[in-house]
């Protein structure tokens, strides 16, 4: 790959620099035959993480349909099996298209779901592995095993879950051990189990709430240590950290930063979710992500993490320009801690994954979510 240099761009808010990339590292001196590029002025900031999506869902690009399920987390489920056979939308197509339109928002790393159960097999992993593949030079995926309906309630699935893993599934997933599947120990057990015996991590999505949800969360933290496997597990949403009286919130934040435990929100505009300061201040490795876009769980969308950086602002109520950078840090580097990618970003010695946006200044790009932006993936311009 032939030297890469950007001219005139700002990483964050410092002066007007160049930036010189040698075989996909910031270096500081230009290669003698380098291509350059004029950077415009922008402002240059590690590329995107979107750490939760589900590539697998999406209906991004086809025609708008009327959302059509409840409220509750089991009319969604059952909306879902329901629609699956009356779409037969292609899931690699509409991954594909998803991540086409990531890439344009500035995202260099996805770490998608991918649904596992008795019905479609491991039809979407299938999917889903393809599209990686041909999407490895533009993009890190990983991908977790997610069983969305029901893990222990839905016999064959844990051995799915398996056979995902040895296809080259990176994570084991879980959700609601409790809530989706009545027996909490069970679940943690079987997804800690397959862990410990397929040398994957795991990420969790914990919808329970309130002193219930927590009673969960304590059980995962619980397995955590027991397995010995901190450092390699990730809970996602954990809405119940959110719910909590303080007293117990700041107990279980605190064991979470001991056992290194990542977490991963959305900044969900319906419900409570952990402080993201609070985190923060404990140093928990913390990111966020899409979650799903335009499929049949919700009609919102779009695949930005700048949108996605506003979003947790707005709802921590952040409003100061270092408070903004932070939920900045949360979508870039925090993503790329959680998904245990090598450091990124626009100085010397850190892979050259970069955004470039046309902004004043990064606070400024989260306000203002600016359409002009470039990626530049492993040192090469893309599209
Ligand atoms: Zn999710």
């Amino acid at each position: 790959m032939p030297d890469l240099t950007v001219t005139n761009v700002r990483p964050f808010n410092g002066t007007a620099t160049d930036i010189h990339i040698r075989d996909g590292i910031v270096v500081d001196a230009p290669g003698a035959n380098a291509t350059v590029v004029d950077g415009l002025g922008a402002i240059a900031l590690p590329a995107f993480v979107d750490a939760h999506m589900h590539l697998d869902k999406t209906l991004w690009g086809l025609p708008w349909r009327a959302h059509s399920a409840g409220k509750r987390l089991d009319e969604k489920i059952a909306n879902e099996r329901a629609a699956r056979q009356e779409l037969g939308a292609d899931v690699e197509i509409q991954a594909a298209r998803l991540i086409d339109q990531a890439i344009k928002n500035g995202t260099a790393a996805i770490r998608s779901h991918v649904d596992i159960d008795p019905d479609i097999g491991l039809a979407n992993v299938e999917s889903l592995l393809r599209v990686k593949s041909a999407y490895a030079d533009v993009v890190d995926i990983q991908l977790v095993a997610f069983p969305q309906t029901g893990l222990v309630s839905r016999p064959g699935t844990s051995d799915l879950m398996h056979a995902a893993i040895e296809m080259g599934v990176d994570l084991v997933g879980g959700i609601d051990p409790q809530a989706i599947d009545g027996d909490a120990d069970a679940h943690v057990r079987t997804i800690f189990d397959l862990a410990e015996r397929t040398g994957a991590g795991i990420d969790i999505h914990h919808h329970e709430e309130g002193d219930a949800g927590a009673d969960t969360l304590d059980l995962i933290l619980d397995a955590v240590e027991a397995y010995a496997m901190q450092g390699c597990v990730t809970l996602s949403h954990a809405f119940c950290i959110g719910m909590v009286s303080e007293a117990r919130m700041q107990s279980i934040l605190d064991r979470i930063a001991t056992l290194d435990v990542a977490i991963i929100t959305t900044a969900p505009g319906y419900k409570a979710f952990p402080p993201v300061q609070a985190m923060r201040e404990r140093e928990i490795r913390v990111a966020s992500g899409s979650d799903g876009v335009r499929d049949v769980w919700t009609p919102f969308g779009n695949a930005d993490m700048l949108e996605r950086a506003m979003l947790l602002a707005y709802r921590s109520n952040f409003r100061r320009d270092d408070e903004i950078e932070m939920v900045l840090d949360i979508c870039t580097y925090g993503g790329g801690e959680v998904m245990d990618l090598e450091d990124h970003g626009p100085f010397p010695g850190q892979r050259a994954d970069i955004v470039l946006i046309e902004a004043e200044n990064a606070a400024e790009a989260v306000v203002n979510r600016p359409s002009g932006r470039r990626l530049i993936k492993n040192g090469a311009l893309i599209g």
